[in-house]
């Protein structure tokens, strides 16, 4: 056959769907040549066209409009589950995740009879438990894989429930589950992008002419953090989908080094040539100080011929307030390097090549 695997990725336009829609079509892909299917809510936009994806639009929360879209597709072999929806308490997360998932893995089981593998993206809220409840419940990080669950509500798990409850229905279907912390990445579409949402602070900034003020808190500028690379993600998922030493297993991945915000922060700066301000003494609130700067963003859009976005759209603040406002939970990687996984990222060439790719696509100025 002219294809070796045939992977969906559901969530193609999010932050590792566009990572992952990049790579696995590539010639040199493990478990290539790799025809791919790609999913997601939204019609295709213009930044995600180039890659040799066949696009389907579906709404995977709606089960009928899932069965129309999906049922007529038989030859998946791999899935790649990389999509969310945000609600506002994690006992929502939980429901409208869940129903997601299931309606996904009741259409494509049972129609894809050489479906293989199935990689399901969760994250570092497995361990340190939902936004509301960060800082309360988490245990002393480093974080690896064969910590017991939390107590309480949390949607990774349900996710996880739903994923080993549904392979027993096919022999042989194997599954594994990626932790990534905080990614850094490409979408306008995420949900959570906080490369992005700084590069749209900062550039709000410059054009206000105000200093580039540290919006976190003390110990999150001076202590030690870390990310997730969303190409190294994608390899990540693409060794397990193909490797038979990572079947059945739960991952955390991570770019294997560390940073400090007090070290990125003039880079961002530079970035946008805007003055550094640095931790000015006391915590802020991007949501608080960004909350009336819709226009200024439509004007910088409009001024810079930017790809057109809202500012609610391309500046998450909600979401890079809760990474800054506390100290970051670092993992461990020794498990991923222990079953044959040694990809890295040096964090600080993926911010600017992350911030760089922001640029190109015009997404920011
Ligand atoms: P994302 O928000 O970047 O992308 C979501 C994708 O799913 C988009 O393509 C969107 O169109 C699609 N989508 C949303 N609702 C849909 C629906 N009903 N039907 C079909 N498609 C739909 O995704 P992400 O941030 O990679 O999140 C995936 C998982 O990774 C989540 O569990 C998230 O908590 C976790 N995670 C994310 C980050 C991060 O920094 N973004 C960090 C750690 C963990």
């Amino acid at each position: 056959p002219k294809y070796q695997s045939v992977a969906l990725i559901v969530g193609v336009t999010g932050i590792v769907g566009n990572s992952l829609a990049e790579i696995l079509p590539l010639a040199d892909t493990p478990g290539g040549p790799w025809k791919v299917y790609g999913l997601a809510r939204r019609p295709r936009p213009s930044w995600n066209a180039d890659h040799p994806v066949e696009y389907i639009q579906c709404d995977i929360s709606d089960l009928e409009d899932t069965q129309s879209k999906l049922s007529p597709l038989s030859d998946i072999t791999h899935v790649f589950y990389v999509t969310w929806a945000s609600r506002s308490t994690e006992l929502e997360n939980c429901e409208v995740n869940g129903k997601m998932l299931r309606n996904l893995l009741s259409v494509i089981i049972p129609n894809c009879p050489n479906l293989k593998h199935i990689c399901l993206q969760t994250g570092r809220k497995h361990y340190i438990g939902p936004f509301e409840l960060f800082g309360k419940v988490s245990y002393d990080p480093p974080y690896h894989e064969e910590l017991p669950r939390l107590e309480g509500p949390n949607f990774y798990y349900v996710l996880e429930d739903i994923l080993f409850e549904e392979v027993e229905k096919k022999e042989g279907l194997t599954w594994s589950v990626h932790r990534p912390g905080k990614i850094f990445g490409f979408s306008p579409f995420s949900g959570m992008n906080i490369v992005e949402t700084l590069c749209v602070y900062a550039a709000i900034c410059k054009q206000q002419g105000i200093p580039l003020k540290f919006p976190g808190c003390k110990a999150a500028w001076d202590g030690y953090s870390d990310c997730s690379d969303a190409d190294l993600v994608a390899e990540h998922q693409i060794w397990a989908a193909v490797d038979p030493y990572a079947k059945n297993e739960a991952f955390n991945v991570s770019n294997g080094d560390v940073f400090k915000w007090k070290h990125f922060w003039p880079v961002l700066a530079e970035q946008f040539g805007v003055e550094c301000g640095g931790y000015v003494g006391e915590d802020l609130s991007l949501q608080e100080m960004m909350k009336d700067k819709g226009p200024v963003w439509d004007e910088i859009v409009r001024e810079e011929g930017l790809v057109p976005t809202k500012l609610e759209d391309v500046g998450i603040w909600w979401f890079a307030d809760v990474v800054l406002k506390y100290p970051c939970l670092l993992d461990t990687m020794n498990k991923s390097k222990e079953h044959g996984f040694l990809g890295f990222r040096n964090s600080k060439n993926a911010f600017i090549s992350w911030i760089d790719k922001q640029k190109a696509y015009k997404v920011v100025p």
